[in-house]
């Protein structure tokens, strides 16, 4: 089996990772050649993908190391730009794998489609006219989009609820079909809008109303995926620091989130930090991802904190992080993207049920590297080291003058462009 433990992995060139990457994963030339800029996203390939295209826009794509998930291990390709994320995950990973790794599960794939009916002459005899024909409709859905239903998917179940039923509601009164689909591996946008485009006709005549909106709903609560960590407090010692210190620092600093939105959204910025790059690196929709994931975080009523953390009964930190998932394996960019297509490869998964849970485990890496930061040394110490390069860079330094650069930044702790831009002008007198 292979191991996502790589010693030193950092310090190797760009060549030897690539070497390591292909002999992990027994890649021939052909099938890593979507690592090099010029082939990850052809231009002509990006001309079919959205309009107007002039160019494409590459990000920097790392691999998280370390990750143990249900005894399993991966190797996590991660697309971003922000300086210290990788490395954070990564190391937050190694923490886990010694206290034996992340559990995870997930409810399954039950992703949501919506019928809005309005002017319904009788909002409640509607919904039980409705209700009387849910399986015909569910039926109807399948009948729409067979080949799903083929791989063991397709619509399930069906829920109606009447929105703004009272009389001192800001807004008018309506009906919303809910329509419960299992899109298998698929994230599912298209099958469900088929479906529930579909059946409108139908449901408008049902209603005795008018439909006007037939789409999926990105708040995935039927899709959810969970991913935990239980940690010794003796594997958190560092910098001077204890890891019975460490650990009530990080309970403390989750106890804010939990109690206060300002810090919340922080909190929660940095987890999707780790979460974004997987659903971008594997071709997702991220943007769907984010939207679910912030609407299940408030879904208490108030925004709160997307993961919890707490002392057991002999002094473990535990976390958790459950987050709806609205991802896949296939469908959109997943299979078309050269790099989605590798990213896959190298997670080895072809399910969106595991790719989920895969995804919650390093938002739950990213926020205990946050957190551990933040209760310790604070978040700029190591940030700041690993963004020196990039302000050598945004400095005008090229070739060899950007490590030179960014090591003096660090030396002298001044990891500023002005500063760095100095030392351009004195490296190249
Ligand atoms: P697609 O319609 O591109 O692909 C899904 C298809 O893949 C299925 O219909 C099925 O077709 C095929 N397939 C092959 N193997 C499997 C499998 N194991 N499980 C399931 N399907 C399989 O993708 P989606 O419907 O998932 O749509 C996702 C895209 O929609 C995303 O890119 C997203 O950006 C976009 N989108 C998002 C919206 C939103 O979030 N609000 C709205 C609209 C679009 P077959 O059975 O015929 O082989």
């Amino acid at each position: 089996m292979k191991s996502s433990r790589i010693p030193g992995f950092y310090n190797k060139t760009i060549q030897e990772r690539r070497e390591i990457l292909r002999n992990l994963n027994s890649f021939n030339e052909e099938e890593i050649i979507a690592l090099d800029s010029n082939q990850s996203l052809p231009v002509e390939l990006a001309d079919k993908m959205i309009e107007n295209v002039v160019g494409t826009y590459p990000l920097p794509l790392g691999l998280g190391l370390n990750f143990l998930i249900n005894g399993k291990d991966y190797v996590i390709p991660m697309a971003i730009e922000e300086p210290s994320v990788v490395a954070s995950a990564s190391f937050m990973a190694k923490i886990i794998r010694d206290a034996g790794g992340f559990k995870t599960e997930s409810t399954g794939r039950t992703m949501i489609g919506q019928i809005q009916v309005v002017g319904c002459a009788d909002f409640q005899l509607a919904k039980e006219t409705l209700l009387n024909h849910k399986e015909a409709l569910i039926e109807a859905c399948n009948i729409s989009y067979p080949s799903i239903v083929k791989r063991g998917g397709g619509a399930k179940d069906m829920d109606i609820r009447i929105l703004n039923e009272t009389s001192e509601s800001k807004y008018e009164q309506m009906l919303v079909l809910h329509m419960y689909i299992d899109t298998c591996d698929a994230m599912g946008a298209n099958i469900i809008n088929t479906m529930v485009e579909s059946i409108a006709p139908t449901v408008e005549e049902l209603a005795n109303g008018k439909v006007y909106l037939r789409i999926l709903s990105n708040y995935a609560d039927r899709s959810v995926a969970k991913a935990t960590c239980v940690i010794p407090p003796h594997l958190l010692v560092g910098d001077g620091y204890s890891g019975e210190e460490v650990r009530d620092g990080i309970v403390h600093a989750y106890e804010f989130a939990a109690s206060d939105p300002y810090r919340a959204v922080t909190h929660n910025k940095g987890i999707m930090n780790g979460i974004d790059p997987v659903v971008i690196a594997t071709g997702n929709d991220w943007r769907a991802v984010e939207a679910g994931a912030h609407a299940y975080a408030a879904r208490s009523g108030v925004y709160t904190s997307m993961t919890t953390w707490f002392i057991d009964e002999v002094g473990n930190l535990v976390g958790e992080l459950e987050l709806p998932m609205s991802i896949g394996t296939v469908g959109g960019a997943t299979r078309v993207h050269p790099m989605a297509k590798l990213s896959l490869e190298i997670l080895g998964t072809e399910s969106a049920e595991e790719l989920a849970q895969i995804i919650v485990a390093v938002g739950l890496a990213q926020n205990l590297g946050a957190l551990k930061a933040l209760v310790t040394d604070g978040i700029q110490k190591g940030h700041m080291a690993l963004h020196s390069r990039s302000v050598a860079v945004a400095a005008g330094a090229t070739g060899e003058m950007i490590d030179m650069i960014a090591e003096q930044l660090v030396e002298e702790r001044e990891i500023r462009v002005g500063r760095a831009k100095e030392l351009v002008e004195q490296y190249t007198k």
